[in-house]
């Protein structure tokens, strides 16, 4: 008998926002192997350790294979008439914003255009937001303020040309690891590049860092307000860019000033020797770009952190020119995909403006919907308060675990229980969310689900099936479009393939688009099934080759290698063109109190992802920290009679959790770190989010997950 040769498939790692490449093969016995795709553009063959334990993570264990009402197995018909008709139902009697879908960064972009498409254009409400507004919503928003439009300036490559790169709040080494594989193999190669690590920890990122800045929390607005000030002091402007492309330096530079380094100093916990060498050396590189992450997203002065960065950038010409510009990477696999759909409750469709009458208009025609959200909807803080207080009264999760990942967990929990009727989409059987559901709609996984993605430089690239659906899990855009056509919704949600949405999707890209958005893939609209299913990885806008009237007759293919670069000659998308400087002036605010005297600091760490419902399936990536752990400096933990290894009560107002202490001086003394993927279901008491408050940035309404005021009490000996 002639045994089928394997078949390798090219696909998207589902984890972080570097957004890699992966051949996956399925060997004639069914088993799984990956390696890294050496032509994707994003990882040339690389794969970090979880990208590598992909094939680990996707057996049957724990999957929610069949609809469920009320814990009663169903089939679909009932299970999507009941929810189309409550929904139905609900907005009868309440009003389109009685209702609300919480979405996720792990969905792909066909998923979350459709869902977009169904709240904002035919539900009337823009009461659809995401996980990742836990994630990157201040990089959007300081974008919005700075250049008018939410665009990442720059490509990885320039981080490889750059001769200095700042990381600010980015521990890369562990949350976006083949970019710094990508950096560190360039600093090889010139052993002039320098990097600066600008973090309150000493994380692994900094074995590579030529100067590492400790700095306090939050001092960050400072550090880059400060910057301003002594690059205008120290005459290391580019006057020349600032008069031909920007307009609000004189206000930004006035506010700065009323800094002095020693103000600086105070903010920031640095010395003024410190800051000097940092500022000399940023003065002295023409070629610099900053990377910034959850540090500096993830905090109630998020916003104007980002815009601080985006100043000094501004200020010395150093964007939109190879190996310069300020970088935001984002967290998930499709952060960015989301945004181009508008899957945030204060953005439309294709980049375009909810508060914008034009722009609504415009996607209202495009879509022929009958009504599109006027104003926009709850963000995701807003949105489990709105579930708690009543105004949410049918609320569908997608793809996503807020029990566990959203600040104030047990209120968001307590919120959900009493929610009249809530659906998940999911994967899994038993996530924390899940057990709440009134309704369970099960999906298909990574490898049984097609469609796209967009990583942190703007490449869309496809997510490929090779792995039938189990059970009776279907894709999410299907159950999506199934719930809309029982709405009523028939004809706009008619599409029976991803390559049909993705058609559409990129034809509102550029849709009666002059030049004013920035996000445009209009020459893949009406892609074809062929042409969708080779579809190579591009960076938007489009390469203009293959901008044409018709769909190209040859499957759309791109051999993008140069990278695109916004704003190389100026033409930002305000109004004037010219990009905005934001007067900034920093507040220094205390949360700490005597009963709760530490700072507590949440993020990741390098073999775990969100929650663990896939990560934790692979006994090789648990091998690298097997439990949860916060990080202590000896002074804290002697002054609390902590000794290493001892288990740690670590507690706010708000809740508390029980931990390992890992006694370290790479920690800042007064404060602790903990990582937040553990919960109840894999450590004695490990839901850290129950901890957090849901204190938000006030322009971007992200979460100050990153600034805790902590207590940690010795709980039991080692
Ligand atoms: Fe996946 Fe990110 Fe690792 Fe690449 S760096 S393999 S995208 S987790």
């Amino acid at each position: 008998m002639e045994i089928e040769a394997a078949r390798e498939v090219r696909t998207t790692c589902p984890y972080c926002g570097v957004g890699c490449g992966v051949l996956a093969k399925v060997a004639a016995d069914g088993q799984v192997s990956v390696r890294g795709d050496p032509d994707h553009p994003a990882n040339f063959g690389r794969l970090c350790s979880k990208g590598s334990a992909l094939a680990e993570t996707i057996d049957l264990d724990g999957r929610l294979l069949h609809p469920e009402i009320h814990g009663r197995r169903t089939g679909w018909n009932e299970a999507l008439d009941l929810v189309a008709s409550t929904f139905s139902q609900t907005i009868a009697e309440h009003g389109p914003d009685a209702v609300a879908f919480y979405v996720s960064g792990q969905l792909l972009t066909e998923d979350y255009y459709l869902a977009n498409k169904l709240m904002k254009g035919f539900v009337g409400s823009a009461n659809i937001d995401t996980n990742s507004r836990l994630c990157m919503a201040s990089s959007v928003a300081g974008h919005r303020r700075a250049f008018g439009s939410d665009t990442v300036p720059g490509s990885y490559e320039d981080l490889e040309l750059a001769d200095l790169v700042v990381l600010v709040g980015s521990n890369l080494a562990w949350c976006h690891p083949v970019l710094y594989q990508r950096i560190a193999a360039a600093r090889e190669k010139r052993p002039e590049m320098k990097i600066v690590l600008v973090d309150p920890r000493r994380t692994m990122t900094s074995d590579i860092a030529y100067m590492h800045l400790a700095i306090a929390p939050d001092g960050d607005v400072a550090l880059f307000t400060g910057l301003l000030a002594w690059l205008g002091q120290h005459n290391a402007l580019d006057r020349a860019y600032i008069t031909a492309h920007t307009t609000g330096f004189g206000q930004a530079l006035f506010a700065a000033s009323a800094l002095d380094l020693a103000a600086v100093a105070a903010a920031t916990g640095l010395s003024e020797d410190e800051l000097g060498r940092f500022y000399g050396l940023f003065a002295a590189t023409a070629k610099t770009v900053t990377v910034y992450s959850q540090g500096v997203n993830q905090s109630s002065s998020g916003t104007d952190k980002v815009n601080a960065i985006v100043n000094c950038h501004l200020a010395t010409g150093r964007i939109g020119k190879p190996g310069t510009g300020p970088f935001s990477v984002t967290g998930q696999p499709n952060a960015m995909g989301g945004r181009e759909v508008g899957g945030m409750a204060n953005m439309l469709a294709a980049h375009m403006e909810i508060e914008n009458a034009e722009h609504r208009d415009r996607v209202r025609r495009f879509w022929s919907a009958p009504d599109i959200a006027q104003k926009p909807g709850l963000k995701a803080v807003e949105m489990f308060q709105g579930v708690a207080d009543g105004r949410i009264k049918a609320l569908w999760i997608m793809a996503t675990n807020p029990v566990d990942s959203m600040p104030d967990a047990d209120a968001v929990e307590a919120a959900i229980k009493a929610c009249p009727f809530v659906v998940v989409s999911d994967v899994l059987a038993s996530t924390d969310t899940v057990r709440h559901a009134h309704v369970r709609l099960p999906a298909t996984a990574w490898g049984e689900k097609d469609g796209t993605v967009t990583n942190s430089e703007r490449r869309i690239s496809r997510q490929r099936s090779f792995l039938a659906a189990p059970g009776e899990a279907r894709p999410d855009w299907w159950i999506i479009a199934e719930v809309a056509r029982r709405m009523g919704f028939a004809e706009a949600f008619a599409h029976e393939t991803p390559a049909q949405i993705f058609g559409e999707h990129a034809a509102l890209s550029g849709f009666e688009n002059d030049g004013g958005r920035d996000f445009d893939i209009g020459a893949y609209a009406g892609v074809d099934a062929v042409s969708y299913a080779s579809l190579e990885p591009f960076q938007w806008p489009a390469p203009e080759r293959a901008v044409q009237a018709e769909p190209p007759p040859e499957p759309v293919a791109s051999t993008e290698r140069h990278p695109i670069r916004f704003f190389a000659s100026g033409h930002f998308y305000t109004a004037d063109r010219k990009a905005r400087f934001i007067a900034i002036r920093p507040i220094t605010e205390t949360r700490t109190t005597p009963d709760f005297p530490l700072v507590l600091n949440t993020g990741r760490i390098r073999d775990h992802w969100h929650t663990m419902t896939r990560t934790g399936k692979s006994p090789r990536l648990s091998q690298h920290i097997a439990e949860p752990f916060v990080e202590i400096h000896p002074a804290d933990a002697q002054h609390h009679g902590i000794g290493d290894a001892d288990i740690v009560r670590v507690s706010s107002p708000r809740g508390d959790v029980l931990v390992r202490a890992l006694i370290t001086p790479r920690q800042r003394q007064g404060g602790v770190f903990a990582p937040m993927h553990w919960t109840d279901q894999f450590a004695a008491k490990g839901r850290l989010d129950a901890l957090t408050a849901p204190l938000v940035d006030p322009v971007s309404g992200q979460p100050a997950l990153k600034h805790v005021a902590a207590h940690i009490e010795r709980f039991a000996a080692k």
